[in-house]
């Protein structure tokens, strides 16, 4: 009886499992034999995603840096704004600067919904070397904002960053209450004020080193108030991986 129970559900779903085992082994045939195109200018870029070119134009972020904000500097040290008014978090690590052609990445990611990408930022900032880190938690988007995009650029890359760095993550970790646009027109301490209170804690992150992933960081106001809650709910220390500091 339990034979017959198991080959019926062979045959039921053999043919979906041949067409998937046939649908692999077609797009790593292709993979092998087709070289992928450069993201940003088309050109072969063999097995990689970036042409040795383009690559080579990424606007990696200077070594002499804040540590806490990774705002480029022209000697070692915190940058003034930090020391005026520490931040939650503790320190920022970038790769890029906002600048191109890392803006164009980082943009196809979130409004063409090259997901692809996602893995690739995952690996580059898991090159940057992990902080401290028992929980990896992703900058929230906030409700309207998901469904109008479908997807939470820092989520999908966060998500791959855990599985390379063996670290915990927890999608749902942090909710967005407020949905505020970053107002550009206003000043910093303006900024800071308004995207106050728009952050909930979900996860336990009492007595855990926290990691946050975000996409960009422009004056830090976010990931100041995502880590002052954090901190709040008891969290040891919070510290940023961002793919882009702008300069
Ligand atoms: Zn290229
Ligand atoms: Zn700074």
């Amino acid at each position: 009886m339990r034979q017959n129970g198991e080959a019926a559900i062979f045959f039921e779903n053999g043919p979906a499992m041949l067409r998937r085992v046939i649908g692999r082994a077609g797009r790593t045939l292709r993979a092998a034999l087709l070289p992928q195109q450069c993201r940003l200018c088309g050109l072969p870029a063999g097995d990689a995603l970036l042409c040795a070119g383009c690559r080579a134009d990424l606007p990696v972020l200077p070594a002499v840096h804040c540590p806490t904000c990774a705002l480029p500097l022209s000697t070692p040290g915190i940058c003034g704004r930090c020391l005026k008014k520490p931040p939650s978090f503790d320190t920022t690590q970038a790769c890029w600067q906002y600048a191109e052609p890392a803006d164009r990445l980082i943009h196809a990611l979130k409004f063409h919904a090259r997901l692809p990408l996602a893995g690739w930022f995952a690996r580059e900032l898991h090159g940057l070397g992990m902080p401290h880190c028992d929980l990896l938690l992703a900058m929230p988007l906030h409700p309207r904002r998901l469904a109008l995009r479908g997807f939470n650029q820092s989520v999908e890359i966060a998500r791959p960053l855990a599985r390379l760095a063996s670290v915990r993550f927890d999608a749902f970790g942090l909710e967005r209450l407020h949905d505020t646009p970053p107002q550009r027109e206003l000043a910093w301490s303006q900024r800071r004020r308004n995207v106050r209170g728009a952050f909930a804690v979900r996860a336990r992150v009492d007595g855990l080193h926290v990691v946050v992933v975000d996409d960009v960081l422009t004056t830090g106001a976010s990931l100041h108030e995502v880590a002052r809650v954090l901190k709040a709910a008891g969290a040891v220390s919070v510290n940023n991986l961002v793919l882009a500091r702008t300069p």
